[in-house]
């Protein structure tokens, strides 16, 4: 039984969404300090990208931890109530982001996700920004390894940078 009042939803729902909004304010201005130049919500692409990088054929999405369920993260926790409420709902969440992310590879495109969480670490997410949208195509997405997690920071964001000083133009 679902015991949560309206009011209780609402707030949860208001939080879950200003949490991706000003994620998704923050990584704007990483991305535009980065000189990466782009477009917002792209209404014709799968899942409404949050920026669209049309030089580099990439999309990113930023992921609330919570209601996108980051894997092995502390905000992805679950409810210890209601639980019939929310498991599907985590659960159509993931099958819909995952649906998105192989339509737009299909395109073409380069699909990067930025978990909420990351934005703690500026230095280590311009990183992983820079080499997978940049540089070469990206280990994690040619290899369809699961994302890094923040918690590997230290060695799931050192990826090695080929082709030193070689930027796509
Ligand atoms: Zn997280």
């Amino acid at each position: 039984m679902d015991t949560f009042s309206k009011e209780e939803r609402r707030e949860i729902m208001r939080r879950v969404h200003s949490t991706d909004t000003s994620a998704e304010r923050t990584i704007r201005s990483l991305l535009h300090a980065m000189g990466f130049r782009f477009r917002l919500h792209r209404n014709d692409l799968p899942g409404k990208p949050d920026v669209v990088l049309p030089k580099y054929r990439s999309v990113v999405f930023v992921h609330g931890c919570f209601w996108h369920r980051h894997p092995a993260c502390s905000r992805a926790s679950t409810p210890a109530e209601n639980r019939e409420y929310w498991l599907p709902k985590f659960e159509r969440t993931i099958r819909r982001d995952q649906r998105t992310t192989s339509e737009l590879r299909e395109r073409g495109w380069n699909v990067v996700i930025v978990w909420e969480c990351e934005l703690k670490d500026a230095d280590a997410l311009r990183r992983r920004l820079f080499s997978e949208i940049a540089d070469e195509p990206s280990i994690y997405d040619s290899k369809q390894a699961p994302l890094p997690l923040a918690a590997d920071k230290q060695t799931a964001y050192e990826v090695p940078r080929k082709g030193k000083g070689k930027t796509k133009k």
